[in-house]
């Protein structure tokens, strides 16, 4: 001990201990009691807390885990509340599915089947098309249309008026479950046939527009939780996988008019549940979190 060393006064006991525990509460998880051991030096640990601040102010400390956790329960509660009210309110939508040749980053990429569903799941439209190719194999594998099947189908030239006829009309919210691919589909395919040309057909300004597109695909990830570290956003699931996790069951997969009735069902199903959410421990993306 040092000549110099003179032992606390109770003042100043008191006083350390207020401090150590603000320090620990600065560090700690509220809702699980995990502990940042670097006490929030180390800003890349798994363990740093982070303040959730509303006007400037820290209203609650959580560790990563508990922060994502409530955050999902947070957007859970939105997307079931925002089908909720499409589905009570009658809000006229149309939900749209395309099969095509392949993935759109191929040259070739075009449209083989569309269908189009109301909100009742009502068929609006639906009709087949034939390719000015063959058809792939590994499309074919997937859908199990083939050049056969698509042999007495129109060409997109001779659906498209109708197909823009009906999207143009009232102009109601589309859906669809990825519905960047099936926008991106129709313009592709539309410029592949020339229909682009604005002379030749009023091409649709609200099919363009991707504010008129609502993505079932997103707004199931965002509900189902799946948090991706490297997307830095919740993980896409596939319809099949959504399906069988909200056990919906279901026929006629990976064709236009199946999965839109699918997409329709998820909708529905999402849109039905009133909270009842799950614990952290259940949270899809803890699994993530561990196993990678
Ligand atoms: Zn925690």
């Amino acid at each position: 001990m040092s000549p110099h060393h003179r032992p606390a006064t109770e003042k100043q006991l008191a006083a350390l201990v207020k401090a150590r525990t603000a320090l620990v509460k600065k560090h700690t998880c509220e809702r699980c009691g995990e502990e940042d051991p670097s006490c929030g030096l180390d800003k890349q640990s798994d363990w740093r807390i982070y303040n959730v601040q509303r006007e400037g102010e820290i209203i609650h400390r959580y560790c990563i885990s508990c922060r994502l956790y409530f955050r999902w329960i947070d957007s859970r509660q939105k997307i079931e509340q925002q089908l909720h009210t499409l589905f009570a309110e009658q809000i006229p939508f149309y939900l749209l599915d395309t099969e095509t040749t392949g993935k759109l980053e191929s040259r070739t990429c075009q449209i083989v089947e569309i269908a189009i569903i109301d909100q009742d799941a009502q068929v609006v439209y639906q009709s087949l098309c034939k390719p000015d190719i063959t058809m792939p194999a590994s499309a074919s594998e997937v859908n199990g249309l083939t050049d056969e099947v698509l042999a007495d189908a129109p060409t997109f030239t001779q659906i498209w008026p109708e197909v823009v006829k009906i999207l143009t009309a009232n102009e109601p919210p589309l859906y669809a479950w990825n519905a960047e691919f099936d926008r991106q589909a129709l313009l592709k395919t539309a410029t592949r046939f020339g229909l682009m040309v604005p002379e030749m057909l009023q091409w649709p300004e609200e099919v363009k527009q991707k504010s008129r597109w609502h993505c079932a695909m997103k707004m199931h990830a965002r509900w189902y939780g799946e948090w991706s570290n490297g997307k830095d956003n919740y993980r896409w699931q596939s319809l099949g996988w959504a399906c069988s996790d909200l056990e919906i069951e279901g026929s006629n997969w990976h064709r236009a008019i199946g999965d839109a009735q699918q997409t329709l069902r998820v909708l529905q199903a999402i849109a039905d549940r009133n909270g009842g959410y799950p614990p952290p421990d259940e949270m899809p993306s803890h699994q993530y979190y561990y196993g990678e």
